[in-house]
């Protein structure tokens, strides 16, 4: 049985999205499969499930999207919507399953009582595999009537072609910068403005980053990185140390200090905070400029690949061994 829960809040920064969306539900032209893309961070998970819920309330507006008191509202505060289903990564590879694919189709053949929506979320939506995505094909492309398709993801890239081509892309964005710079400094990041002006990422994931456990995993991250090229422990004990962090997250990092790395070499400045500065002079001396660009692009497409949903450990194992080697050339 589904827990209580608070209906969802749009972001801020988003609410042009959400008008623009409701106008076209409202003229009956919204499309019945939408990928909602964006950097990390910006609200996409968040965004789609306000957005589904608002499609569900029997009285929703362009301001504030679901109306909280309606009948279809009610069922959503209680957990218990009859026309809501939500599909996301699990396990301990944080993979969507083909099964629960499979499951989210039947259920969207199903047709929805008279004048109502049925909506579907897959939040993560790179998390399928080659599987799950084939079997959502035909479902994207005539998901029955009066049914709605919501995909998030950061990484379009890493979805088939097939899958994006079905569906009618939206890049949420920072539309609205004071709200984003507001809601910030409400989370308690006095410098919200200086931290948004230079983050690639978006005020959920700055307000992230500036958590305790955040900055005890970059600890982490930045300390297996100089252990694994200043030879100071084995590459079990490195990756054991890592095994808690996702795989996006450990090859986001070391990706990018691999690239820092070649420029340092070539000569070009980097910009980095101090701390990044003094781990890649650190350990810029491990690799040649050539092989450092190398690492980045194999970084690069691992990320880019199904990898990103294996074990951080299975991923991490054959790379750092590899590295080892290169190293010792
Ligand atoms: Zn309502």
């Amino acid at each position: 049985m589904a827990e209580p829960a608070p209906l969802s809040i749009c972001p801020p920064w988003l609410l042009e999205h959400w008008a623009d969306i409701y106008r076209r539900h409202e003229q009956g032209s919204l499309p019945h499969a939408v990928l909602f893309t964006g950097m990390p961070g910006i609200g996409k998970k968040q965004f789609a499930r306000f957005v589904a819920e608002s499609l569900l309330c029997r009285d929703s507006s362009a301001k504030t999207g679901a109306c909280g008191t309606c009948e279809s509202c009610c069922q959503l505060i209680a957990g218990a919507h009859p026309e809501l289903m939500t599909v996301s990564p699990e396990g301990a590879a944080m993979n969507i399953k083909v099964d629960s694919v499979r499951e989210l189709v039947g259920w969207l053949q199903l047709s929805a009582p008279p004048g109502r929506y049925r909506a579907a979320l897959i939040d993560s939506s790179d998390a399928m595999n080659r599987n799950a995505a084939n079997s959502l094909l035909k479902t994207l492309e005539e998901p029955g009537e009066r049914a709605v398709l919501l995909l998030a993801t950061s990484r379009p890239g890493a979805l088939p072609a097939t899958v994006r081509s079905r569906c009618q892309t939206t890049l949420l964005t920072i539309r609205d910068r004071k709200s984003a710079v507001d809601w910030m400094l409400e989370q308690g990041l006095h410098d919200a403005e200086e931290q948004l002006n230079h983050a690639r990422v978006g005020p959920l994931a700055i307000v992230e980053q500036n958590s305790p456990d955040w900055q005890a995993s970059e600890q982490l991250l930045q300390k297996a990185w100089r252990d694994l090229f200043l030879m100071r422990a084995s590459v079990g004990k490195i990756v054991d140390s890592l095994t808690d962090l996702s795989v996006p997250r450990c090859l986001g990092n070391f990706s990018s200090w691999a690239l820092l790395a070649n420029k340092t070499l070539l000569k070009v400045p980097i910009g980095a905070d101090p701390a990044i500065t003094e781990l890649i002079s650190d350990v810029h001396d491990g690799l040649d400029s050539e092989q450092w660009f190398t690492l980045y692009e194999r970084m690069q497409s691992l990320y880019r690949s199904d990898s990103a949903s294996f074990k951080t450990q299975t991923v991490l194992e054959g790379l750092f061994a590899d590295i080892r080697l290169m190293t010792q050339d």
